[in-house]
């Protein structure tokens, strides 16, 4: 299956966090998105491996993507190395993404900066002809593909973006996606730790954040991005 746009994520649930409103977006016009999760969030200090599966399940369905996948990498622990590069080469070359979204450049938590390193060398090493991929159980050799354009979400840390997609009209499904993960957000009954991400605030930022970037670029809600290399547009009434 080809997709316009693949989204990676190094837990569950930072797809939704960093660009939530865009997928939802994108999904309403009609392109095809999927989101590659590259750990299980197995060392959340809350919930579990299971939880995660099916909250991030119940996620894909709120924002309607064509298809979610997990590839099950030690969370805490993954590595930028060729093992990792070539599982991340093969799901590339199997969905031929046109756009890639990936993880902050710099973040609190340390699979941030690192999946989004991966899935970035990944995917320009997936333009790469003579290295040799195929799916397992299949017997064809992948072509080879690089996405046009990798952009990486903003997380945890307030970095300055380089465009911002206005997301007015999607932040409640944006949200609705956020809360599919009872265990991570806040939740006044939940007899669980509490951890950055599980307080009052941190939900509520998740709104506010993406109401002051909308601020700034004239729209209600927007989600900001950064990119590997600076932004050509087609003519100057491509900028709102
Ligand atoms: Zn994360």
């Amino acid at each position: 299956m080809k997709l316009d746009i693949l989204v990676f994520g190094a837990h569950p649930d930072d797809a939704e966090l960093g660009a939530g409103g865009t997928i939802a977006k994108e999904v309403s016009r009609g392109k095809k998105v999927g989101i590659i999760d590259l750990t299980r969030g197995e060392l959340g200090t809350r919930g579990s491996a299971e939880i995660r599966d099916k909250e991030s399940a119940k996620a894909a369905g709120i924002l309607n993507v064509a298809v979610r996948e997990n590839m099950e990498f030690a969370d805490g622990f993954f590595i930028n190395d060729k093992a990792h590069q070539l599982e991340i080469i093969k799901m590339v070359r199997k969905y031929c993404p046109d756009i890639v979204l990936c993880n902050a450049v710099d973040d609190r938590h340390i699979d941030h900066a690192k999946g989004s390193k991966l899935v970035s060398d990944a995917c320009f090493l997936s333009g790469l002809t003579k290295i040799d991929t195929k799916m397992d159980g299949e017997e064809e050799w992948q072509e080879a593909w690089r996405p046009k354009v990798v952009y990486h979400y903003i997380q945890w840390k307030n970095l300055t973006p380089d465009f911002a997609v206005d997301v007015s009209g999607f932040i409640d499904k944006k949200t609705d996606a956020i809360l599919a993960y009872g265990s991570q957000f806040f939740d006044p009954n939940s007899d669980e730790p509490e951890t950055p991400i599980s307080s009052k605030n941190f939900i509520d930022s998740v709104n506010y954040r993406a109401r002051d970037l909308g601020r700034l670029i004239g729209v209600e809600y927007a989600e900001g991005f950064t990119v590997e290399r600076f932004v050509g547009v087609d003519n100057l009434d491509d900028l709102i």
